[in-house]
C-alpha cells in the first residue's frame, strides 16, 4: 500500500481560505447564502469556511448539516423521510431547514461519481425551492457518472478507481492531511 500526502495542513488552510473568497465573490456577498455540510467531514469543512467568510464579510453565514447515507440511489431502502437534516443553529431539531429562495452551497470532502450530491440535491429540493444550489469540495477525484461539476474545488486529484483519497481533519482525526492511497 502506497501513501502519498497531497495536501498538508497549510495547503488545506489555503484552499479553504481561497474557497471562502470565491464563494463571497460569486455570490456578491453572502446574503441569502446557507452552507450545507454533508455528513461527517463536509460539516467540518463547511464550518471552517463559514468562519473564514465571517472574517472576510463581518457577517455570519448559517451552516446546516445533511446526512445523505440512506438517500443514495445505489443503496437500498432509500427513503426521503430517512434524510436527517438538522440546522446547526437548532442542532437538536431535525426539522427540515429553510431553503426557500436561499443560495445553498453544498460542501463535501471528496467528489467521486456525483451520486451523493445528486441525492443531496433531492433532499434540499424536498425542503423547498432554493434560488440556486452550488457545490464546494475539498478534493475532486474524477470518475463522474452524472452530469455534476463543482463550483469550488480545493484540489483536483486525478485518480484511478483503485486509488482512494483519505481526508483527515483535526476536529476528528489526528491532524489535517489529505493522502492518496494506492492499494
Ligand atoms: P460519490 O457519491 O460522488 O461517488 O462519492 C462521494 C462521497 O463518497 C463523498 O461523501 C465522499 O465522502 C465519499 N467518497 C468517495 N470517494 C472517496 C474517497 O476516495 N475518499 C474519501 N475520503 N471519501 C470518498
Ligand atoms: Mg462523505
Amino acid at each position: 500500500e502506497e501513501h502519498l500526502v497531497i495536501m498538508d495542513e497549510t495547503a488545506i488552510r489555503r484552499a479553504l481560505t481561497r474557497i471562502a473568497h470565491e464563494i463571497v465573490e460569486k455570490n456578491k456577498g453572502i446574503d441569502d447564502c446557507v452552507i450545507v455540510g454533508i455528513r461527517t467531514r463536509g460539516i467540518y469543512l463547511a464550518r471552517r469556511v463559514a468562519d473564514r467568510i465571517k472574517e472576510i464579510e463581518g457577517k455570519p453565514v448559517p451552516v446546516s448539516e445533511l446526512d445523505i447515507t440512506r438517500y443514495r440511489d445505489d443503496r437500498k431502502a432509500a427513503d426521503a423521510a430517512d434524510v436527517e437534516i438538522a440546522s446547526a443553529i437548532g442542532e437538536h431539531a431535525a426539522a427540515p431547514f429553510n431553503v426557500q429562495n436561499k443560495r445553498v452551497i453544498l460542501f463535501d470532502d471528496v467528489l467521486y461519481t456525483g451520486r451523493t450530491i445528486r441525492a443531496a440535491m433531492d433532499a434540499i429540493m424536498d425542503c423547498g425551492r432554493p434560488q440556486s444550489i452550488q457545490l464546494a469540495v475539498l478534493v475532486d477525484r474524477g470518475h463522474r457518472e452524472l452530469p455534476i461539476r463543482p463550483d469550488f474545488v480545493g484540489k483536483n486529484v486525478p485518480t484511478s478507481k483503485q486509488e482512494q483519497i483519505e481526508v483527515a481533519l483535526s476536529e476528528i482525526d489526528a491532524a489535517d492531511q489529505v493522502t492518496l492511497i494506492n492499494q
